[in-house]
């Protein structure tokens, strides 16, 4: 088996680690910094915490990213980097902030627009602006993956972009931002993490780091989800799932992802599902689908070590978990034509599909799909 392991990021986690914020930016030699966020976090005066800690290194503030970052997005905060002359990015928010700072970090250095990028018209850059990420949510480890997801609402479009040069360069994770986290968003972005270290367990490319990283990851999210969800203060679940998210970005920037993700992309971008609840839809069955094929018994050595008997028990867990911290399990609500099911199954034909332990046909995605809508 041949492999490689690459992780280049600079990782400071604990309680209290924002702290730290003034020695990283010494660190990298940051003089004009941009601070890239969301209105949430002026509101509820993190912004100003940070403003007022590096009065001198912060010198400008980008707060127009929105959930499922635009493409539009990306070019503004690029427009007021080059503007402000800014040498460092700071993001602080959730996958949709760190995404739009990774891809203004990276083209901001030409005046091309992110469009370009995002259609594939020109090779992604190799080069960036250092850029220092801050998670407030558990979930998508954005901070230690070479992705950065984006959409372009205009054309009903959602893809990830995938190269070095959307690692950041430091990640500062601080379990106790996540504490405002509501029950609903605690619960997606906990789910799109267990996705994550199950699909990278299960995926093609797997090998013994991400193995390592995903069996880890994927042990504490099904064991600190709830907890997280209903006890939103808990110093011990907040502080698992950030490091369920992590670790789970650290398997799956190895690996790639799967169908699930393959599927979430249509149901984010179709029906504005937030991402975490999309991959929690089809996760429970498409484990049910890759427990067929569980040949070498790699599943059921994931289900044992995650304390159940065989896969069919960790899929009804997941289901039953579901339910339980308020996450959809199927599409009945909104009555959906055969022509947008059809919409969904071709949305799904992602590259990443290729990934999946068994061969995931048009007919299989039919049939994931079809067992949603009655
Ligand atoms: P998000 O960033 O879209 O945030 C969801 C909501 O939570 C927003 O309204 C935000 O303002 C709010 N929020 C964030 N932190 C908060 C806090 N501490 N307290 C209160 N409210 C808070 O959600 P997300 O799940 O973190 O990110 C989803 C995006 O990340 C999607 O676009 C997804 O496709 C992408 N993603 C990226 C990667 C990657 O490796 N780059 C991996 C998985 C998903």
């Amino acid at each position: 088996m041949d492999w490689h392991y690459i992780q280049p990021v600079d990782i400071h986690f604990g309680n209290g680690m924002l702290a730290c914020l003034p020695e990283q930016i010494q660190k990298i030699g940051g003089r004009r910094g941009i601070l890239v966020t969301s209105s949430s976090f002026i509101e509820n005066g993190l912004v100003k915490r940070l403003l007022d800690e590096n009065p001198k290194t912060i010198c400008t503030v980008y707060s127009g990213v929105s959930p499922n970052t635009d493409i539009t997005e990306c070019d503004d905060c690029s427009a007021m980097i080059r503007k402000e002359q800014c040498d460092f990015v700071i993001a602080l928010g959730g996958g949709s902030v760190i995404d739009c700072a990774k891809a203004a970090a990276a083209f901001c250095l030409d005046t091309l627009p992110t469009s370009a990028y995002f259609q594939g018209k020109v090779s992604l850059p190799i080069r960036k602006l250092p850029l220092i990420a801050i998670p407030t949510t558990a979930g998508t480890g954005s901070e230690v993956t070479r992705v950065t997801v984006l959409m372009d609402h205009a054309q009903g479009i959602k893809a990830p972009l995938k190269a070095p040069v959307f690692y950041p360069t430091i990640a500062i994770v601080d379990p106790e931002l996540t504490y405002t986290l509501p029950k609903y968003i605690t619960a997606c972005t906990g789910m799109d993490a267990l996705c994550h270290a199950i699909e990278a367990y299960w995926n093609t490319n797997h090998h013994p780091i991400s193995d390592a990283f995903a069996f880890h990851a994927a042990n504490l999210a099904v064991r600190y989800l709830e907890q997280a969800c209903f006890e939103p203060e808990s110093a011990i679940a907040r502080e698992k799932m950030a490091e369920a998210s992590l670790t789970a970005g650290m398997a799956f920037t190895l690996t790639g992802t799967t169908s699930v993700h393959a599927c979430s992309y249509p149901l984010g971008a179709m029906l504005d599902m937030p991402h975490g609840e999309a991959c929690g839809l089809t996760i429970d069955r498409f484990m049910k689908i890759n427990a067929q094929s569980d040949t070498d018994g790699r599943l059921k050595r994931l289900a044992r070590a995650m304390g159940y008997s065989d896969v069919e028990a960790v899929a009804d867990a997941i289901t039953e978990l579901k339910f339980r911290i308020g996450l959809k399990n199927d599409l009945t609500h909104l009555n959906l034509t055969d022509g947008q099911i059809e919409q969904l199954v071709q949305g799904s034909q992602h590259p990443n599909l290729k990934n999946n332990p068994v061969p995931i046909t048009e007919d299989t995605l039919r049939s994931v799909y079809r067992s949603m809508v009655v």
